[in-house]
């Protein structure tokens, strides 16, 4: 692997997620990307973040092959204890707004540790789009930023429609039975869009809502950096991306990374070794259950990583699924389960016990492809999304927060690729959505899933379009250095 070697001379890029796992983890897989094609990239990870990564996963041994990446660690500013999910996730970004922002600008100025003489200086940064004061610290030291937008390229351009949605009175939301009217703010969306599939952040009273402040106002000023970089590709989201070009023309669609990375690894050895982002320890033995399993019998069940279960919710999906006679695989995160997580009704037992199998984290991208499972019950978070997509995994959406409203309408209604329970938790409505998708309706699912999976692919193929986009991104980069 010659070309990954550090060269003297190499541009040298700066990464900076935000602090949550899937932010993280799709930046890491670009992270490799950049590497791959002989990118210098240090990697700046919260130190919380970086114990776990340390913890979990076998990512130092996974970048010892190429000697320009190293990570870096910075605080988030929140206490050790500080549950970083479920709607608390907010505070993280009035944390690092006080305490991360400051510390970032010394870390970066001639002198801080990012740029102190023992590597090649930092030539381009590539941070987080909900992290713009990165913006001002780059301006400063005269050095390209790109940002990262993890979420769709359509809720990107639903937040970017906030200022048009307050103007026409749509926001903030008045009444809770308007939650089925069409949207005209949203260009290129009206003839689906409902208010109810707006990003979870502006189903707000009050307009001066923390989280609602920040995504309208980090989204307008994304105009400000040199590039916007988003996970998506051409044939799943061109009209959001049509419109987003219009106001931020230098826009590049790379995704699915995961995929994308895939396909790269493979160009340069037969068999890459499978890797994990995981901040928790994934449980491998369910690929052993799986095994036992006939092709597309089982329905994978998981919320990702900080979508918080209340009781009387999980209670009526347990219903759901044991009533569906239909086999299981449920991820349930540990302390994801807000209140009294005792006295399960004995049949929830006894059916998990014939036809289920839990586990606390799952190797999720390695259960997708795997032949038995059939059907994914998510909570649409983007990355979830597109690795069900890649796997040809059809789904039934139940979003909890974030993009994940739009992205499930879009899964429904849309792209035709699953049902979208958004907003209803009732346990026949469960058990008859999975017998649907399991079986009865399988058969109108299986056109646009199969073809949706092909498009993907081939966007990541040599001459696709996000295989494309990513040489003009590694191509800017480097440019940048001269
Ligand atoms: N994930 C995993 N194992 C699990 C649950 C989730 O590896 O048991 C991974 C999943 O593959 C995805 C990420 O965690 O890459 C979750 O990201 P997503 O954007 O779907 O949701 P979020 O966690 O940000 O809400």
């Amino acid at each position: 692997m010659e070309d990954t070697l550090s060269q003297s001379n190499s541009p040298h890029v700066l990464i900076f997620p935000f602090p949550v796992q899937g932010h993280v983890s799709c930046m890491l897989k670009l992270a490799e990307l950049l590497c791959l094609s002989g990118v210098d990239v240090t990697f700046l990870n919260s130190d919380i973040i970086h114990r776990r990564l340390l913890r979990y996963t076998d990512v130092v041994s996974r970048f010892s092959c190429y000697p320009g990446f190293r990570f870096e660690t910075i605080s988030d500013g929140l206490p050790t204890d500080h549950p970083r999910s479920g709607n608390r996730v907010v505070d993280i970004f009035d944390s690092i707004k006080m305490v991360t922002k400051p510390m970032f600008r010394d870390m970066l100025l001639p002198g801080g540790c990012l740029n102190c003489g023992t590597r090649p200086p930092v030539t381009s940064v590539i941070a987080d789009g909900i992290m713009c004061f990165t913006i001002d610290v780059a301006k400063e030291m005269g050095i390209p930023v790109f940002l990262f937008r993890t979420v769709s390229a359509s809720c990107f351009w639903a937040f970017y429609c906030i200022p048009k949605l307050i103007e026409s009175g749509d926001l903030p939301i008045k009444e809770d039975d308007e939650m089925d009217r069409l949207l005209n703010g949203v260009t290129g969306m009206e003839n689906y869009l409902r208010l109810r599939d707006l990003p979870s952040f502006c189903r707000v009273s009050d307009l001066s809502d923390q989280g609602f402040q920040v995504v309208m106002s980090e989204t307008q000023e994304t105009y400000r950096a040199n590039g916007l970089i988003l996970n998506t590709f051409e044939d799943l989201e061109e009209s959001a991306l049509t419109q987003i070009r219009k106001h931020i023309p230098n826009l590049y669609a790379i995704g699915p990374l995961h995929a994308n990375l895939k396909s790269r690894l493979e160009a340069h050895m037969s068999s890459p070794p499978r890797s994990s982002d995981s901040l928790w320890e994934e449980d491998r033995t369910c690929m052993t259950w799986l095994d036992e399993q006939a092709p597309k019998s089982v329905i994978y069940v998981s919320f990702g990583s900080m979508t918080m279960l209340n009781r009387e919710d999980l209670i009526e999906l347990w219903y759901g699924l044991v009533n569906s006679n239909k086999k299981f695989l449920w991820v349930i995160r540990p302390n994801s389960v807000a209140g009294d997580g005792r006295n399960i009704p004995a049949h929830l037992l006894e059916g998990t016990m014939k036809r289920g199998y839990m586990v606390r984290w799952a190797p999720q991208e390695d259960v997708l492809a795997h032949q038995a499972v059939g059907g994914f019950l998510t909570h649409s978070g983007w990355n979830s999304t597109l690795e069900s997509i890649v796997a040809a995994v059809p789904m039934i959406c139940w979003p909890y927060y974030a993009d994940q409203q739009v992205n499930s309408r879009l899964v429904g209604e849309v792209w035709k690729l699953g049902f979208d329970m958004k907003d209803i938790c009732d346990r026949v409505i469960v058990e008859n959505v999975i017998k649907d998708l399991m079986d009865r309706k399988r058969d109108e699912l299986t056109r646009p899933v199969d073809r949706m999976m092909k498009l993907a692919t081939r966007s990541v193929a040599e001459g696709g379009t996000s295989y494309t986009s990513l040489n003009r991104l590694i191509e800017d980069i480097k440019t940048s250095t001269k």
